[in-house]
């Protein structure tokens, strides 16, 4: 499943595609995602220019030139390709990937920069929605969302507010989407490794009792901006059937360092440790019993 630096990955790679580019056509070869895309779909987006291609948490916003923002989610297994039309030999292989992903092909998008972008989604979890731009505020969708961990007003004295008085592990209270926006299970083991906090930690110990932060609070922040930036530095993570959009599939791969690394050496120089994994509300975590505590 995509995570954070994934899909900012993905907005980076079709950001020279789409952004200042005018939708020429918009094909809806399924429109039953998620969620079924609005009858006028293609209408509200032919002929409208990108102004801006962003990214809240795991939504891609786009910023249309008519007031409206096409709101993008690539779900479990969704990703996006682009093709040049232009030079006959970005042609062929055009129809030959085409021909490769076609089934999947849900939603294609014929741009004015000569680029064509389709959305594969093996799966159909993945979401596409127009909100006009003086609505987005209240879109349910986004309107819940904690900060964002790589914005500025992310700090140890905000983390620490929102764990006050928590009484979940910190692994909880990090994929907690209202305490921080867009880490999920992968990030969140990474980013307590490189803290040296243990993901059983109560979240509430990372702040004193008036809710001020403590020297965890630092270095939680750090770990979680440090993995963060890393990663998005190395093109996101190929798990999965996630692929970079640039027609280019499955090129890339980020090394965890304790994610899916059962049994393996700790990788902190010095260190004895063993990567243990175990369940935490369902769902695994890896990490360091040594380091971490
Ligand atoms: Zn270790």
């Amino acid at each position: 499943m995509p995570e954070l630096p994934e899909v900012e990955t993905v907005r980076r790679g079709l950001e020279p595609a789409m952004e200042g580019a005018r939708f020429t056509k918009v094909d809806i070869r399924r429109g039953d995602l998620r969620w079924p895309l609005p009858k006028d779909f293609a209408q509200r987006l032919q002929g409208k220019t990108v102004t801006s291609l962003g990214r809240r948490a795991k939504y891609l916003l786009a910023d249309l030139s008519s007031g409206d923002v096409l709101l993008m989610h690539l779900g479990m297994s969704g990703s996006f390709h682009v093709f040049r039309q232009a030079g006959g030999k970005a042609l062929g292989r055009y129809h030959h990937e085409r021909a490769q992903h076609a089934a999947h092909d849900h939603v294609v998008f014929h741009m004015s920069s000569g680029a064509i972008v389709t959305f594969n989604d093996p799966r159909r979890f993945g979401s596409m929605k127009i909100v006009a731009r003086d609505k987005l505020e209240a879109e349910p969708l986004l309107n819940g969302l904690g900060p964002e961990p790589l914005g500025n007003s992310f700090d140890a004295a905000m983390l620490a507010r929102a764990c006050l008085g928590k009484k979940t592990s910190l692994k909880a209270a990090l994929l907690d989407q209202r305490v921080v926006a867009g880490l999920g299970n992968i990030y969140v083991c990474e980013a307590l490794y490189r803290a040296r906090l243990s993901p059983k930690r109560l979240a509430s110990t990372i702040a004193d009792r008036t809710g001020a932060p403590n020297a965890r609070a630092e270095h939680l922040v750090d770990g979680i901006k440090a993995v963060l930036t890393d990663a998005i530095e190395a093109g996101g993570s190929s798990l999965r059937d996630h692929k970079r959009p640039d027609g280019d599939l499955g090129a890339f791969q980020h090394h965890f360092r304790v994610y899916d690394r059962e049994g393996k050496k700790c990788p902190t120089p010095g260190r004895r440790g063993t990567i243990e994994r175990i369940v935490q509300n369902g769902r695994s975590t890896f990490y360091c019993p040594v380091c971490q505590k």
